[in-house]
């Protein structure tokens, strides 16, 4: 079994409540998740993840980046370890992309041909090439819950016959990474019985292990992703040629990557109207607090960002507007001079476990003093924020059973 999708509630707008099973565990949706790009969400510990938000039921999937963890420490010490999972001490579902988006954000020097990618390490310079077959055994080595099809993603902006030809890529390697992972995902790390993975000792293994030990039996979950560009009827192909590749869920990419937010609304909508309804929808790399409301509200059930934690390491805080104050979140700079004494949490409508117990004086003081817990207290704040927004969507999508 990789996962299954059960849509209790749907709003006249598309909206859409849901339940995700995967193998670690059940995902309530629409869900926001925290982005772990090296196998750790920056500077919050595991422990603090599984409690985050007003109701402390914490990050039910988190995400990890398939370019920094192939590059460092390697996917093949990984799978050794038994899976990202075990890695990482992380028992809930997670996801990993493919590699495609930072090969061709991060990575220097890139030779793209119908085979595949050769780039240099944006670490050391070392030669690397990432087909869509490779893709798949890095992402089947680190064994998250949900995969993704290796995709090309397009330079902003592109012409239509420039984003047509890069879609159409992105089709074939879609197939690809299709039929090798149907031909390979029992090589998953967990998929064999317990016992198999050595560890350091056998009081280790029993009490501080937190990742389930069987898993046989399961499997992981493929996603394609939906490209196309800024252009309404390649979004609608692509939607198209994806669902007729029958794959278990359904991302969509290249948005949020510079083009007006009324352009990234219509591209999602296009691609919304092809995707089947009892699939799980994914965009990806979005958004600020309104916009995750905004596309949940329209029957997007999963969305990652490293926004909240990127902005939380800049002193950069959401907060829920008070009376006179419009839309989904205020920002703050804690930096600023006007918080140097201010008594109160960084959001009073927020229980989060840093709003229960700090100051704002308090967190301006360790931004400016560059002290490490600043950086960790604030993304717990701001994570927990996002978190919160997506329970409170969530509850009022059920409403509509
Ligand atoms: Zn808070």
């Amino acid at each position: 079994m990789g996962l299954t999708f059960e849509v209790s509630a749907t709003t006249p707008a598309g909206g859409r409540r849901a339940a995700l099973r995967l193998p670690h565990g059940v995902v309530q949706t629409p869900v926001f998740m925290p982005v772990g790009t090296a196998a750790t969400v920056k500077t919050v510990q595991q422990e603090t993840l599984e409690h985050l938000g007003d109701d402390g039921a914490g990050a039910e999937i988190i995400l990890a980046n398939t370019y920094h963890l192939y590059l460092r420490p390697g996917h093949e010490l990984i799978r050794r370890t038994g899976g990202v999972h075990r890695f990482m001490s992380w028992p809930r579902p997670m996801l990993t992309d493919s590699g495609g988006f930072q090969v061709f954000s991060l990575a220097k020097l890139r030779k793209i041909t119908e085979d595949g990618v050769e780039f240099r390490s944006h670490l050391d310079g070392s030669k690397h090439f990432f087909s869509p077959e490779h893709s798949i055994d890095v992402q089947i080595a680190l064994g998250a819950d949900i995969l993704m099809a290796f995709d090309e993603c397009v330079e902003t902006p592109a012409t239509w016959e420039r984003t047509r030809d890069s879609m159409t890529l992105t089709h074939a390697w879609a197939a690809r990474s299709r039929a090798h992972f149907e031909a390979h995902k029992h090589e998953v790390p967990w998929a064999q019985p317990p016992g198999r993975v050595p560890h350091s000792s056998q009081r280790h293994r029993d009490e501080w292990n937190v990742v389930p030990q069987d898993l046989t039996g399961k499997h992981q979950s493929l996603f394609g992703i939906v490209q196309g560009g800024m252009y309404p009827d390649l979004r609608r192909e692509s939607a198209e040629r994806l669902v007729e590749m029958d794959f278990e869920g359904y991302a969509i990419g290249g948005l949020a990557v510079g083009e007006p937010r009324e352009v990234t609304r219509e591209m999602i909508a296009r691609s919304l109207e092809i995707l089947p309804k009892d699939k799980p929808r994914y965009v990806m790399g979005v958004g600020y607090p309104d916009e995750i409301e905004e596309y949940a509200r329209m029957g997007v059930d999963m969305m990652d960002c490293v926004l909240p934690t990127r902005a939380a390491r800049h002193g950069l805080l959401f907060r829920t507007p008070e009376p006179g104050e419009d839309g989904t979140a205020v920002r703050m700079n804690i930096k600023r001079v006007e918080y140097a004494e201010d008594q109160r949490p960084i959001d009073p409508a927020c229980s989060c476990l840093v709003c229960r117990r700090y100051t704002r004086a308090y967190l301006r003081h360790l931004f400016v003093a560059k002290e490490p817990l600043g950086a960790t207290l604030n993304s717990i704040h701001n994570l927990s924020f996002y978190l919160d927004i997506m329970a409170r969507v969530r509850s009022q999508l059920a409403a509509f059973t």
